[in-house]
């Protein structure tokens, strides 16, 4: 059946055909990455839309992002005709359930304007409902709650759903009573949050029968990209409305499941065949992505994970480059190297749009920026903000030039009632009325509006005090080095301790941008060097036309490819994240293991992996272990290498310096990085390993560093 001259059949393999042209009854495409998944799911549409088995309003199709679904939109009106770019229901869950609840706004007490409030509103208003309830937010706070809620959420429960389990796991059984508060709150503003978009409209086909059953006759086929990654509540929309059609097609890959910390759970996938008896399975097999080397790497590495189903993969794509992975010394380092490479593409004649820097963490992009800032090399950073942009960078930079710059009214306003002090807009009013009858600025006002009875006196004395910090700290500027001063400014201000407070996996990755803040500012000799600095680095946008190179995180470049792939930050505790080890478990570890297959498998042609073996924190020098995963790669598909540019005479100066070349080894050892020998890693993940393993090169690194540092002082 079909004819394989039609457009969107063209090319196809067989199994990807037979998804294509298998269009009623359930249909599960597992497959490994690059094996074509979304391909075949664009040409099913087009194949659906062209053959007029459906008007393009009556197919439901999810994507993981908006990206995905503008593509998508885009190759199938490539291939059926511009009829299909009105499709109104291709998108992701979020984007169809908020076109849904417009229509149906009134049933859960909205309008149809609701307005969908983001974050910073979300924990605005919880805020206000625990202060209104004479809770102490400092033992529970409202990220907390915002973070329960999220989750509750996610998984299809309403505030009359919760157990006595997740009741009891917001201020000693007042869940359900604050998740009700919140949720009556926002009715009353006529908005609702992400959540809900997915949660209302799952209550109203549980509760209106003709709506849902006007949904399931208009959908007459129903595709889900990405499948692995849906949550509770996703999964429970998509069994409702596929009734009693089952013309549901689903495609993924257990191991490329990587949201479970956002409640997306693999088991969906899993039990794919008992939801919808009689699916049918297809496996894709050739990968069309990467190179053999590249291929064979990441199966090596995910074969590792002990939960997954198990597949083959192969290519006809020519042998290329083994994987290289490159030990550097420290993180500037690796930032010049990648930094040289990325200027050797362009060398070759290669787009730097093809190339791709996939971090773990949010806080690795800083070193790049700057670098890349430094010799002029174009850069995008996608789905997050550059790292200055950020808003606890903004805070603390407010700060510093407070300090650097009193008439600075902008960095003033910014923080002067951050962390909350109780200045609120009132006392705000007051200075700036002064300020502009005075002609002086803020924080000048605010010393003279402290000698008046202006201001409240509870309002005099916290603006006294903060007036006296900032008179301390600008002394304390002259002796101190940039970053002491960053470190004492947040830590005496109560900025880091409110990040502390909040306990959640955001905060910690709020309190990591500050240290990598402060790592920054090491490099400068004054506070006035660095602020400049900064500001020529905001001002460094990168145009739109321009080739750039692409900096996002793992997560974010799930489903994408880039001919050139650069992993940096291998290290146990950047990768393997330090929360996944602390928390040990072989569920969170295997996670990551999975990040690692999907980053490997965005590569086309060639992918680099780094590892430093130092990095600066807080000052100190630590020296980092390489990441489990690196240790992982099959050896043949590897190419290693260690580098010491840059390294050796800072390691003579600390050598010269304690008259012990492993001073800094051992001194900066982390505690849990235990003795490295057979099984140690094992016994990190809590799963002891007696059998002797082969320390490979990788992990004799930091040693072999040392033996290097040697050789080049014995020569020099
Ligand atoms: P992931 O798991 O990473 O989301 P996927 O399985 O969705 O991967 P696609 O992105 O659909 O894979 O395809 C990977 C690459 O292979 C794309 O560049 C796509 O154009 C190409 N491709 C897919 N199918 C074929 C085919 N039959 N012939 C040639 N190229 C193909
Ligand atoms: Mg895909």
């Amino acid at each position: 059946a079909g004819n394989p001259q039609e457009p969107w059949l063209f090319g196809l393999n067989p199994p990807q055909r037979d998804a294509v042209l298998t269009t009623e009854g359930p249909v599960l495409m597992l497959a490994g990455a690059g094996t074509g998944k979304t391909a075949a799911l664009t040409a099913r549409l087009a194949h659906l839309v062209a053959t007029r088995r459906a008007w393009p309003s009556e197919i439901l199709c999810v994507t993981f992002t908006n990206k995905a679904a503008r593509e998508m939109r885009e190759r199938v009106g490539r291939m059926a005709g511009p009829a299909v770019e009105g499709m109104p229901w291709l998108g992701t869950f979020h984007a169809v359930a908020a076109k849904m609840l417009r229509r149906h706004a009134e049933i859960v007490g909205l309008q149809s304007n609701y307005t969908i409030i983001d974050t910073d509103d979300q924990l605005r208003l919880l805020k206000q409902l625990i202060q209104s309830e004479n809770l102490d937010e400092k033992r529970w706070p409202a990220r907390q709650l915002a973070g329960l809620i999220d989750r509750w959420k996610n998984r299809g429960l309403n505030p009359a759903d919760l157990d006595a389990a997740e009741n009891e796991a917001y201020a000693n059984g007042k869940g359900a009573h604050f998740y009700g508060l919140y949720q009556n709150r926002l009715k009353a503003l006529n908005a609702c949050d992400f959540g809900d978009l997915l949660l209302h409209m799952l209550n109203i086909f549980r509760r209106e029968k003709d709506i849902l059953d006007s949904y399931r006759q208009r959908f007459k086929y129903i595709m889900v990209d990405e499948y692995q990654d849906t949550n509770v509540v996703q999964y429970l929309w998509l069994r409702l409305l596929a009734q009693p059609r089952h013309n549901i097609c689903v495609v993924g890959d257990d191991d490329q499941s990587i949201y479970s910390w956002r409640g997306a759970e693999v088991a969906n996938i899993l039990r794919f065949e008992k939801d919808f008896p009689g699916a049918k399975v297809i496996k894709l097999e050739q990968n069309y992505r990467s190179t053999p080397e590249i291929l064979a790497a990441a199966s090596g590495l995910i074969d590792a994970n002990s939960e997954r189903l198990g597949k083959t993969l192969w290519t006809e794509i020519g042998s290329g480059e083994k994987v290289r992975v490159i030990g550097v010394w420290d993180g500037s380092e690796e930032a010049r190297r990648i930094g040289d490479e990325a200027e050797g593409l362009t060398r070759r004649g290669i787009k730097l749009s093809q190339a791709a820097i996939l971090v773990r963490a949010q806080f690795q992009t800083r070193e790049f920026e700057d670098r890349f800032i430094q010799i002029g090399l174009p850069y995008k950073i996608i789905g997050g903000f550059r790292f200055y942009e950020r808003a606890e960078i903004r805070d603390a930079l407010a700060y510093l030039r407070v300090i650097a710059q009193p008439s600075d009214d902008l960095g003033f306003e910014r923080i002067y009632n951050t962390p909350k002090r109780g200045l609120g807009a009132k006392a705000l009013e007051k200075l700036h009325v002064h300020a502009r009858a005075q002609g002086i600025p803020l924080a000048q006002a605010a010393l003279e509006i402290c000698d008046t009875d202006e201001l409240p006196a509870r309002g005099r004395n916290t603006l006294l005090a903060l007036m006296r910090d900032f008179a301390r700290w600008r002394e304390a500027a002259q002796t101190l080095s940039p970053a002491e001063l960053a470190r004492t400014v947040l830590d005496e201000s109560g900025y880091t301790a409110m990040l502390q407070a909040e306990k959640s996996a955001e905060a910690a990755g709020r309190l990591e941008n500050l240290s990598e803040l402060a790592r920054a500012m090491e490099e400068y000799e004054t506070l006035g060097a660095f602020l400049e600095h900064v500001s020529l680095v905001m001002d460094n946008d990168a145009k739109d036309t321009e080739d750039t190179l692409t900096i996002m995180t793992m997560h974010g470049a799930k489903g994408l490819e880039f001919d050139h792939v650069f992993l940096p930050g291998w290290e146990e505790g950047v990768f393997p994240s330090q929360r996944a080890i602390d928390e040990g478990g072989l569920k969170s570890l295997e996670e990551e293991r999975r990040l690692a297959y999907v980053a490997i498998t965005r590569a086309r042609r060639e992918c680099t992996i780094l590892h430093a073996a130092n990095r600066r924190i807080y000052g100190q020098w630590t020296s980092s272990i390489p990441s489990r995963f690196v240790e992982e790669l099959p050896e043949a598909m590897i190419e290693m290498e260690t580098t010491m540019t840059g390294g050796a005479s800072l390691w003579r100066a600390q050598w010269s310096e304690s008259g012990d070349p492993f001073a800094h080894v051992a001194k900066a050892q982390p505690a849990r990085t235990m003795t490295r020998g057979p099984g140690w890693q094992r016994a990190a993940a809590s799963e002891y390993d007696p059998t002797p393993r082969r320390i490979p090169e990788a992990r004799r690194s930091a040693a072999s560093f040392a033996a290097k540092a040697r050789t080049d002082i014995a020569i020099g």
